[in-house]
């Protein structure tokens, strides 16, 4: 990027599996004229294209400001994104971005130069950049929500590995004979950790009649009880509802341990839904992931909430529009 354009905007959008978000950052990363969509339910990467100009051009407007004015974007993306040619490689959650060539098809919609890379390893940067202003070299970045994903700050170096799949932590084998991933595998930590586990687990204990206020709750839908209502009910005293948590939290501790062995980070930040839910899931992950990594007997490790919520992965989308990815 020439030194005239370092001052002028860079548009941001996030695709997820439910929602697009789309912002404005100025020189100084701040994130203007947030705006939202719905991801479209289709498969088609036109339809999807459109939804993204839509929800961009209401980021624009809401900040006056015309896309002749935009230096660059910044596409955060759910899935496996080759951050060499641009295309998502892989995507379980939204199905027009399955082998779409993402990059070329925004750079013709838009006429700006366009750079991508996964949601998580996004999220990562913005932290590291915005939330700590690069205060650790060795952070490890974890996202529980639906599914389960992360980034990884090694030696000060944001991690992308051969193809931009650095960080697929969520898909780590932690039992090999445990339930279904959606990723087609099995026993990955976002099939035990994630707040889809979580909320299969509890509903397979309802199923069997354990008494929980959850029957209460949900109106008798299973399709109710989520991540969100099952810490509901565990606040409200539900026996049921804390082991299930309680059995979340130990499986995010396990998948922690074993990053903490291989990473042997400074720092561990927790983003994403579930971690909402807090103390009971931070404490006794944190406690099971000191108690299981070798590493940490020789080093301690920092393991807290992240630091910028939802909008995390926008302001890494930020740093790679404006190629400062490292
Ligand atoms: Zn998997």
């Amino acid at each position: 990027m020439h030194e005239d354009e370092r001052n002028k905007p860079v548009l941001v959008v996030d695709i997820g599996g439910t929602k697009i978000a789309a912002a404005v950052a100025d020189a100084g990363g701040n994130l203007l004229g947030k705006a939202r969509g719905a991801t479209p339910d289709s498969s088609d990467a036109a339809v999807l294209v459109d939804e993204v100009e839509r929800v961009s051009r209401l980021a624009l407007d809401a900040v006056g400001t015309p896309l002749d004015a935009v230096a660059a974007l910044g596409i955060s993306c759910a899935g496996i994104v080759n951050t060499r040619d641009g295309v998502i490689a892989y995507s379980p959650n939204v199905a027009a971005l399955r082998r779409t060539p993402l990059r070329s098809l925004l750079q013709e919609r838009f006429g700006k130069p366009v750079r991508l890379a996964n949601d998580a390893t996004l999220a990562a940067l913005g932290e590291w950049h915005f939330g700590l202003k690069r205060s650790v070299s060795d952070l490890v970045y974890v996202t529980v929500s639906t599914g389960i994903g992360g980034g990884i700050i090694s030696g000060g170096v944001l991690q992308e590995g051969a193809c931009g799949g650095a960080g697929e932590v969520g898909h780590m084998t932690i039992d090999v004979n445990g339930p279904a991933c959606p990723c087609g595998r099995n026993g990955c930590w976002e099939a035990l950790a994630s707040g889809s586990a979580l909320a299969e687990r509890t509903v397979a204990h309802l199923e069997a009649g354990d008494a929980s206020i959850l029957g209460e709750l949900s109106g008798g839908d299973m399709e109710k009880v989520d991540a969100q209502l099952v810490a509901v009910a565990a606040r409200q005293g539900d026996r049921l509802a804390q082991e299930m948590i309680a059995a979340t939290a130990f499986y995010v501790g396990v998948g922690l341990g074993n990053l903490i062995n291989i990473f042997n980070p400074s720092l561990i930040l927790l983003g994403g839904g579930v971690t909402k839910i807090g103390e009971p899931i931070l404490g006794p992950a944190a406690k099971t992931a000191r108690e299981r990594a070798y590493v940490a007997s020789a080093c301690d490790v920092e393991i807290r909430a992240a630091l910028l919520g939802d909008d995390s992965p926008l302001y890494g989308a930020a740093l790679i529009a404006r190629e400062r990815s490292v």
